[in-house]
């Protein structure tokens, strides 16, 4: 397996994380070991030190196998989880990306139910907790809520965006960078892009040792970066449709109220000053106006983003040519 690419990369962002280290490592190495010699497969290990405080780099360096398949990278301030994982995935060498959370709470012999459902032919297969084990009115509660909220938004049916352990092929990011908390949103961009996606249920442990780092401010930042997914990938190649779109509304609004004032004043003897509808129409107005200009502006951004970057606003799936053809 040594000297050739490896087919699947693991992912395992780590923020103060000292006494989870040791167990992991083993757990992990015992889990891929069962998993991929079988069917000859190798693997990579990426273990990100995402800036801890307490001993997690130097424990990284005595208790990391010392073999080219396990690679670590330390972070000099703490980015968070997405950036730990997106720096995994920018270092990673496999067609296939596992990211799965450090602290042990994912279970590494799931690794195998997420590949198995990679060999059925999905490009993505999500891990779904069913049985969480975490407090239920400060994570479980907001989770169910968020994740039926972002099902809606998304129009992606899934039951558990949360749940870091997932298996995806890397061609299915497709050069999407990851911002915020967005690696819980790979399998709703990768379906907008047209990829199969299955739930799979796995196993969820309590967090034995350290804390967790997140509370319920989480559930906003998400809500927040699935409409920044939204938007980037609905709207990015025409962003003056969507602010055109309320422009125009806005302006719908003035005019209406204009109209109305007028009528008042007129068949109705109702002097302008005593309605709110003349605010109504020039505040309507001047936000259809905002709205326009920076739609316009964005356009501008997207132009710069494309040329300067050189990329393609269409994907190509495959290209045939007639002999004789230029
Ligand atoms: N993590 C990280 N950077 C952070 C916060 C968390 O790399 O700033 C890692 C953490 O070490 C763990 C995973 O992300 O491996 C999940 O974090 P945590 O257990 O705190 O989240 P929860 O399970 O409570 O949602
Ligand atoms: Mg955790």
């Amino acid at each position: 397996m040594q000297g050739s690419l490896p087919n699947i990369s693991i992912i395992i962002p780590l923020y103060n994380e000292e006494e989870n280290i040791e167990p992991l490592i083993n757990e992990l190495s015992s889990a891929l070991r069962d998993i991929c010699t079988p069917k000859k497969q190798s693997y990579e290990v990426i273990l990100i030190n995402d800036g801890s405080s307490d001993n997690t780099s130097e424990k990284l360096q005595t208790l990391c196998p010392n073999e080219d398949s396990w690679k670590t990278i330390n972070f000099s301030k703490n980015r968070g989880q997405t950036q730990a994982i997106m720096a995994g995935i920018d270092h990673s060498c496999g067609e296939i990306i596992v990211p799965m959370d450090g602290d042990l709470q994912n279970d590494p012999n799931d690794i195998k139910i997420l590949l198995d459902a990679i060999d059925e032919g999905y490009e993505v297969a999500s891990g779904w907790r069913k049985n969480r084990k975490d407090v239920f009115w400060t994570k479980v509660l907001p989770s169910r809520i968020a994740n039926w909220l972002i099902s809606w938004i998304s129009g992606v049916k899934l039951k558990d965006y949360g749940c870091t352990l997932k298996a995806y092929k890397k061609s299915v990011l497709g050069g999407f960078r990851l911002y915020g908390e967005m690696h819980r949103f790979v399998p709703i961009y990768a379906d907008w892009q047209g990829a199969r996606i299955k739930e799979v249920e796995v196993n969820h442990r309590p967090r034995i040792n350290g804390k967790s780092n997140y509370g319920l401010r989480r559930i906003f930042k998400v809500l927040l970066d699935l409409l920044v997914v939204k938007f980037l990938t609905q709207y990015d190649g025409k962003p003056i449709y969507m602010f055109g779109i309320a422009g125009f509304s806005f302006f719908t609004i003035s005019f209406f109220a204009g109209v109305w004032a007028v009528y008042l004043k007129f068949f109705d003897n109702t002097p302008f000053i005593s309605t709110p509808l003349p605010l109504l129409f020039t505040l309507g107005f001047i936000t259809g106006v905002i709205c326009i200009l920076m739609g316009l502006l964005a356009e501008v951004l997207i132009r710069i983003y494309y040329e300067s970057l050189n990329k393609k606003q269409y994907i190509i799936d495959d290209e045939h040519k007639k002999k004789g053809a230029l």
